[in-house]
């Protein structure tokens, strides 16, 4: 392949991974990437320590989970921009290192949300939910403890608050949609009905088009138990069919050895859903790249 672009991937500036940002610059200039984004987790609802917030703002707050309000989302967004443009110099010429974010439930803090989609620095906002307000993130939740009727209940709560954050729409890509699928499909084998979900998906890519901003394939999906990419094919497709033309992809790896991984599916899987060109941004500004 010509053009392998990675736009989602993590370094020890995210409260889950361990990977100093030298070693995956490492690994993306020896990959060849034509295109690499470090875009480091940024959960605009745990910004400020806890004492900030009221009860029923609190969210991931269960104890087993407490270590997350222990990280320091402030400092580590400060940090990783800092070294992300350190980086950037270090390897002028030699790789296109994009700097971004991966903002995380942007509509649970408005000001520090649109503080961050201010910043001069960034090339790239990827634009994510993890957690819903009052509620565990979706990777915490014991989804074994829940009847099918309040699982689809927790996903139409997902893809309502996914149209929130799309309509604030103040980021360049909407984040592995139907990310709730890691975990509800791959780790506990449980069944979401989609199908129910299609409208508001639509409106969801009805808004990101008016307002000039794109999807992602997500393809740690592939290397994980679920299998699939995060959205499907059936899901790029009705991106593509309702005129949806900037698409970015990303690996979402947390560690060297994954990066790029999937990226060659999900650039096939592009092409099946009618894509010629994928996208990546320099300042927010999207740059075509014919595949
Ligand atoms: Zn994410
Ligand atoms: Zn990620």
């Amino acid at each position: 392949m010509d053009f392998l672009m990675d736009l989602h991937t993590h370094t020890a500036f995210s409260p889950d991974s361990n990977a100093p940002a030298p070693e995956m610059c490492v690994r993306a200039h020896a990959l060849g990437l034509s295109a690499y984004a470090i875009t480091d987790h940024c959960e605009v609802n745990c910004w400020y320590e806890k004492s900030h917030y009221t009860p029923e703002q609190l969210v991931g707050f269960s104890e087993q989970y407490a270590d997350l309000y222990a990280f320091d989302y402030a400092r580590s967004y400060e940090q990783s921009v800092a070294e992300i443009t350190r980086l950037k110099a270090e390897y002028a010429g030699k790789l296109n290192l994009l700097c971004g974010v991966e903002l995380g439930q942007a509509t649970a803090d408005l000001e520090v949300s649109e503080r961050i989609a201010a910043d001069p620095r960034l090339d790239l906002i990827i634009g994510s939910l993890h957690q819903l307000a009052g509620e565990d993130d979706f990777a915490f939740i014991d989804y074994f403890r829940m009847t099918q009727a309040e699982i689809q209940a927790l996903a139409g709560r997902y893809f309502n608050t996914l149209l929130e954050i799309c309509r604030w729409g103040k980021f360049d890509v909407l984040g592995h949609l139907t990310y709730i699928l890691r975990y509800i499909e791959g780790k506990y084998h449980l069944h979401v009905e989609l199908s129910a979900f299609r409208d508001v998906i639509a409106e969801c890519f009805t808004v990101l088009i008016g307002k000039g901003k794109g999807i992602e394939i997500n393809t740690s999906g592939l290397r994980q138990s679920y299998g699939k990419t995060f959205p499907t094919l059936e899901y790029v497709r009705l991106y593509r069919d309702l005129g949806g033309e900037i698409l970015t992809l990303g690996s979402d790896a947390h560690r060297p050895e994954d990066l790029a991984t999937g990226i060659a599916e999900g650039t096939e899987l592009a092409r099946t859903a009618g894509f010629s060109h994928v996208t990546l941004f320099e300042k927010h500004q999207p740059h075509f790249v014919k595949i």
